[in-house]
């Protein structure tokens, strides 16, 4: 299977599925992961910081822009590597990108016909406006993109085509309360990523000029995928809604379902310590 990733942001791919990737990596998927900004801007806090110093470091408080942006992608291009993202995919667009561009949803779609994904991850299109639009923008630009891809046409384009099979929309901050909603958190299926939260943890700390890397890797995990996972029944899960609703034969039950026992749940749930397994290195 091919998956596509497209997100606003270097680290939103690794917050968001990093987890989900390194299973389908781990499965021998194809996962590819298209970013639409450089991210020089956004959580600059090595930046900042080095400037409240009273010995601030030259190197760091006289980078331009270019050298922030090549800083932060080396720093993406070590996470990618550490969850199995095969091709990296980066439009290097400013930051600051706040509404739709048709030119940025011709790219995608360019990218979604050339990479002929069988599902594509994105942000949830209907994030609060507080996580800041740009999310709510690149998944709007992500989805135009696919259906502009599925209107190539060999004659007039020179491209086939393409019918992306399914959507899967990551939820970090949907908090949709409506009566359908579990504890206020709403996901029609779950991802398990326990067996490669390590990886999860190592490919954020990867991000440290924007301060994801040591306590807040292990907390940001511990609580977003660990609230997750006591939905899902895991210790540590990713959340999606799918775009297209399934169709199926019959109806079914997942081997999770089947296997999930409600009396020890909640103590299979915290059976896990990330701090305990993946210690902060100090110096
Ligand atoms: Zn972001």
């Amino acid at each position: 299977m091919k998956l596509l990733t497209i997100y606003a942001h270097p680290a939103d791919t690794i917050t968001n599925c990093g987890g989900t990737l390194a299973r389908h990596a781990e499965a021998g998927d194809d996962v590819t992961a298209l970013i639409l900004t450089h991210g020089g801007r956004i959580h600059a806090n090595r930046y900042a910081e080095e400037w409240r110093k009273e010995t601030p470091d030259e190197s760091v408080v006289s980078a331009d822009l270019q050298a922030i942006i090549d800083h932060k992608k080396h720093e993406l291009e070590r996470a990618a590597e550490i969850v199995g993202i095969r091709t990296l995919i980066t439009l290097d667009h400013d930051d600051t990108m706040a509404t739709l561009h048709e030119d940025v949803i011709e790219q995608i779609a360019e990218h979604v016909a050339r990479e002929q994904p069988d599902v594509v991850i994105c942000d949830y299109p209907k994030n609060p406006v507080m996580t800041m639009d740009a999310h709510t923008a690149a998944s709007a630009m992500a989805l135009a993109g696919i259906a502009r891809a599925g209107f190539y046409l060999q004659n007039l384009d020179g491209r086939p085509e393409t019918a992306v099979k399914q959507v899967f929309l990551t939820s970090l901050q949907v908090t949709a309360n409506d009566a359908l909603s579990h504890y206020g958190m709403r996901n029609d299926c779950f991802i398990d990523i326990t067996p490669v939260v390590d990886r999860k943890i190592a490919a954020m700390d990867c991000f440290a000029s924007q301060g994801y890397a040591g306590l807040f890797a292990r907390k940001l995990i511990e609580s977003n995928n660990g609230e997750m996972g006591r939905l899902a029944g895991v210790n540590f899960a990713e959340g999606f809604v799918r775009l297209h609703s399934e169709t199926h034969s019959l109806l079914g039950i997942t081997d999770a379902a089947r296997a999930a026992d409600p009396l020890v749940r909640h103590v299979e749930y915290s059976r896990l310590s990330l701090r305990e397994m993946f210690p902060v290195a100090r110096g």
